[in-house]
């Protein structure tokens, strides 16, 4: 199955994702000696091939998993110290013309409200969003003509124009239907950050039975490639995904460390981040369970990610619970959406409670953003709302330059450090102030003394000043 489009691509990641050979690689049982080599590579920050992936996802002894998750605890603080990055999502409408199976936004869905935001609409959810102190959003859409490239752009510089007397949103991410290259360099020209797609499944029949054929995501290439023509027009920085739950866990995880190394061969870097969704309920959705994937073995693909792609940020939603979300934190995620209110409108209009027929789905952690954070505090991480990255111009491969010998510890947690006392001093509650304060002064005793940790000390009181005048 190709598309005119396809053709236009210098290459398909379609070669890389050999489905016979990947589930061959997942028969074998793996021991002890060569789980440890693998472990021995991938702590000196070296990216795992699909093989020594395989090698760790045919552990069947706990005594060897919890080695993994030792593995990754450690590399995970090697790399990324002890940032989390914040950031929320908002849906800006619910039309779709796609019928997936698991989704409340599916066509044939009769139970769930279709609603587009209008300009004014984003606005106040991104007045709400900024009130609360985000800095960084993910837009997420259906797949609807109405949401065309040009579309897109519009929103996205609706939600950057947007300015409350101290913020506005620095970032901004985009979770939408795949395009062709010239969809691509429009949002790219409208300042979009990282474009975000998931394969949901890399498992060519059980795509088939949950994508309906006649429907434009039933075309697996045409979604696989997607994040080629992005990088082809222009948008280094992409994110990739696998819905968990639709078929095998360990498939899954293979599928998307091949699609990373496609990225990386053919375009110089990999993908910027991973998602792994596990799928919840929705309204008018009824899950095949199957494939469900347990609590543990969520905890597994978590570590195993984090061993295969070093460099790669990890992204986990607020679907999970939140006991889970603080259990699994360790294994290596960098960033979590905190405060999320997923109903197309919710910042401003669904109040406490979920509203399920107005949702794609059902979300697993509805605390506020305070809360998030202070709970990330109380258990030792900076939550960092950094952008400078983006605003000084290091993306996609200059981003994996600075990002290989260190880099994100050492410019990283000062920023990350300077954007949480922002957070503090503008929009904490005082309990969250106290646990930052304390969290702060904790960090700033780690770092060594000279003119750098002098000036990070001065940024810090000038926000701190700017505050109390
Ligand atoms: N409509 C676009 C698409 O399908 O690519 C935009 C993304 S969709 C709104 C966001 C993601 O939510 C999907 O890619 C899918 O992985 C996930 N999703 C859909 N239904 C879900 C469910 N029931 N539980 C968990 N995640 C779900
Ligand atoms: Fe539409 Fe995306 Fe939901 Fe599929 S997952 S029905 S494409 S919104």
């Amino acid at each position: 199955m190709t598309t005119t489009a396809n053709r236009r691509l210098s290459t398909s990641a379609y070669d890389f994702i050999n489905e016979p050979y990947l589930l061959s690689l997942l028969e074998r049982r793996s021991d002890p000696g060569e789980v440890r080599e693998v472990i021995a590579k991938s702590l000196a920050k070296e990216p795992l091939t699909v093989e020594e992936t395989a090698v760790l996802l045919g552990i069947s002894s706990p005594e060897l998993w919890e080695e993994v998750f030792q593995a990754a605890r450690q590399l995970k603080r090697d790399v990324y110290g002890n940032r989390i990055v914040l950031f929320a999502p908002l849906y800006i409408g619910s039309e779709c013309t796609n019928d997936c199976l698991y989704c409340a936004f599916r066509r044939s869905n009769r139970e769930v409200v279709r609603r587009t935001l209008t300009p004014e609409d984003i606005e106040a959810q991104v007045q709400q969003l900024l009130d609360r102190g985000h800095k960084r959003l993910i837009l997420v859409f259906g797949e609807h003509p109405t949401y065309s490239p040009t579309f897109i752009a519009e929103c996205v510089r609706r939600v950057y124009a947007v300015r409350r007397p101290k913020a506005n949103i620095r970032r901004v991410n985009i979770n939408a239907a795949p395009m062709d290259h010239e969809g691509f360099a429009e949002i790219k020209a409208a300042g979009i950050g990282t474009y975000q797609i998931f394969q949901e499944t890399y498992h060519h029949e059980t795509y088939a039975k949950v994508h309906p054929r006649n429907t434009r995501k039933g075309d697996y290439l045409w979604r696989l490639d997607a994040l080629s023509r992005a990088m082809e027009a222009g948008c280094d920085d992409v994110g990739i995904g696998a819905l968990f739950g639709l078929y095998d866990w360990r498939f899954e995880v293979l599928g998307l460390v091949s699609h990373a190394w496609h990225l990386q061969k053919h375009y110089n870097v990999g993908p910027h981040t991973i998602s792994f969704p596990r799928l919840r309920p929705a309204a008018g959705v009824k899950l095949d369970e199957t494939y469900r994937v347990s609590d543990e073995d969520f905890k597994r693909l978590i570590a195993v990610l984090r061993l295969a792609v070093p460099y790669t940020g990890l992204i986990l939603t607020a679907r999970e619970p939140a006991w889970l979300r603080q259990e699994v934190m360790e294994f290596g995620v960098s960033q979590i959406d905190a405060g999320s209110r997923i109903e197309v409108g919710g910042y401003t209009e669904a109040g406490d409670a979920q509203v399920l027929e107005r949702e794609q789905f059902e979300l697993g952690d509805l605390r506020p953003l305070d809360e998030v954070i202070r709970q990330l505090l109380v258990d030792g991480y900076i939550p960092s709302f950094c952008t400078a990255c983006y605003r000084l111009g290091r993306t996609g491969e200059h981003f994996m330059e600075f990002a290989i010998p260190g880099f994100i510890q050492r410019f990283c947690t000062p920023n990350a450090l300077t954007t949480l006392m922002e957070y503090l001093v503008d929009y904490a509650s005082p309990e969250t102030r106290a646990a930052g304060m304390k969290l702060i002064e904790s960090e700033l005793a780690k770092l060594p003394d000279g003119p750098r940790k002098n000036a990070l000390i001065e940024r810090l009181r000038l926000i701190q000043e700017t505050d109390q005048r």
